[in-house]
């Protein structure tokens, strides 16, 4: 599926013209690329309060140079506007603001750095929160930042991105692999999201291969974004066991068989999936993608029950039922991490799309509603909401409203599957626990819903 708009303004005579007539010029993202093991691709400036001494420390190990700016204390050299190279990566600790009169410090601290940063430039925003009801102007001023950082992530430019993660106290230890992944090209596709880090299971021991050792069950893994996840956790040294209907076993076999996994041809809304999956999975299960889904679209109006039914079966019921079966038979393994693939059209609601949108919603809704029972034995759960992403099922679209859907975003463009694979095996690792019950989107910061 390729974006033949993206192409053409990105060459030397589309760049002219869009520049001469006004037209919008969405830049090249840069993916992670195989073999690339440095997680920042350029210098990563660190400022901020008490938690930038730790950043500072984990960004000398993960950028080529790492700054310090407005901060003195850190063991880092201070950034020179005039004779530093362009900035990749920017992580400001605003954990330590505890009032509105000192939010002001975040306009001090970004405006210089605007008209520096590199192409697909990373910022990230530190918060803490505090009770509301024992601190309400120290809440307020950290609830401040959401606004903030949103609105620095739509002034971004040339494929830049930006979110703010609040990190409780003791989820200290997630944050080298959130790091990581925001300031990587891992997440080139995410900006404008906010998160709660919270505390959980350690952290890998290898970033190389952080799911080695681990088994993992996909399903609707023949093609698409599921074909995209079943390599990413391959690369990160995931087992397979990959799921697909009867009629995609033969590309679900060869994925597989290049993978080094197994398959199972299997409708997942069929009544027996669940012990079909209990009795598969026999020795346990520590990653489970439910990404299977269908959609269906017509309007309200031209909504008929054949229309409704299924995509409720297999977006909804299905992980509902498979989730809680592999849970109460003890196949999921403690510390085990549970994704499920939702959909921004359930966060803003889609003309067309009311089967989908309700399917999706209901998941986010499982994701709460499961966090805290699965969590009794350090199980995470968590939603990836993609937006618009390049696969046959956007390309079955027609054309109109496939080219809003691409552009409807910050970044101008649709998602690659492998953005979506990206966020699925970040989730996978342990941090996906400091994150149960969250959803993740992977929208390129879209207009709908946001
Ligand atoms: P796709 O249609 O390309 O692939 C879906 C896969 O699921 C197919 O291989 C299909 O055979 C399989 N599948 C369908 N019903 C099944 C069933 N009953 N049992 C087993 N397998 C089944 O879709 P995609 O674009 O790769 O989307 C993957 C997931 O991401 C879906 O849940 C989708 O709703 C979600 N999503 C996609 C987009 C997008 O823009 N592509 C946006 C938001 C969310």
């Amino acid at each position: 599926m390729n974006d033949p708009y993206l192409t053409f303004v990105n060459s030397q005579f589309g760049r002219t013209l869009a520049r001469a007539v006004g037209l919008p010029q969405p830049a090249p993202l840069e993916r992670w690329q195989p073999g690339e093991q440095g997680a920042i691709g350029g210098p990563l400036l660190v400022g901020g309060g008490p938690l930038s001494a730790e950043v500072a420390t984990i960004g000398k190990a993960l950028a080529p140079l790492a700054l310090g700016f407005q901060h003195q204390a850190l063991p880092l050299e201070q950034w020179q506007p005039d004779s530093s190279p362009p900035i990749k990566a920017v992580v400001f600790d605003a954990s330590g603001l505890r009032c509105t009169a000192e939010l002001s410090a975040l306009p001090q601290f970004f405006q210089p750095l605007m008209r520096h940063l590199a192409s697909n430039a990373r910022v990230l925003i530190l918060g803490r929160l505090p009770d509301p009801a024992s601190d309400s102007e120290g809440y307020i001023s950290q609830r401040a930042l959401e606004g903030f950082s949103r609105s620095l992530a739509k002034e971004l430019r040339d494929g830049g991105t930006a979110q703010l993660l609040y990190i409780d106290e003791g989820a200290e230890p997630q944050l080298e692999g959130a790091l990581r992944f925001f300031l990587s090209a891992k997440s080139a596709y995410i900006s404008g999201q906010v998160l709660h880090l919270r505390p959980t299971t350690h952290a890998p021991d290898d970033w190389v291969r952080p799911l080695a050792g681990r088994r993992a069950l996909v399903t609707g893994a023949a093609r698409g974004i599921g074909a995209a996840i079943a390599e990413t956790l391959a690369r990160d040294g995931a087992k397979l066991l990959l799921v697909d209907l009867p009629g995609a076993k033969a590309d679900l076999d060869a994925l597989a068989q290049r993978l080094g996994g197994q398959s199972l041809a299997l409708d997942i809304a069929s009544d027996d999936a669940p012990a079909t999956l209990v009795s598969a999975l026999g020795e346990g299960l520590d990653i489970l993608v439910h990404n299977a889904g269908i959609t269906r679209d017509k309007t309200v109006a031209n909504l008929s029950p054949d229309l409704w039914a299924p995509v409720i079966a297999i977006n909804l019921e299905a992980p509902r039922l498979i989730t809680e079966a592999l849970f109460a038979a003890g196949t999921l393994r403690n510390d085990a991490r549970v994704v499920l693939l939702g959909s921004v059209s359930a966060i803003g609601g889609n003309r067309g799309q009311a089967n989908y949108a309700a399917s999706k919603a209901g998941l986010v809704a499982l994701a709460h509603a499961l966090a805290p029972r699965l969590g009794e034995r350090g199980i995470g759960i968590s939603v990836v909401a993609p937006g618009f992403i390049e696969t046959q099922m956007t390309d079955q679209m027609p054309f109109a409203l496939r080219e809003a859907g691409r552009r409807m975003n910050v970044l101008g463009q649709g998602g690659q599957p492998q953005d979506v694979a990206e966020a699925v095996a970040w989730l996978a690792q342990p941090v996906g626990g400091a994150l149960s019950g969250q959803v993740l989107r992977v929208c390129g910061h879209s207009y709908l819903g946001a």
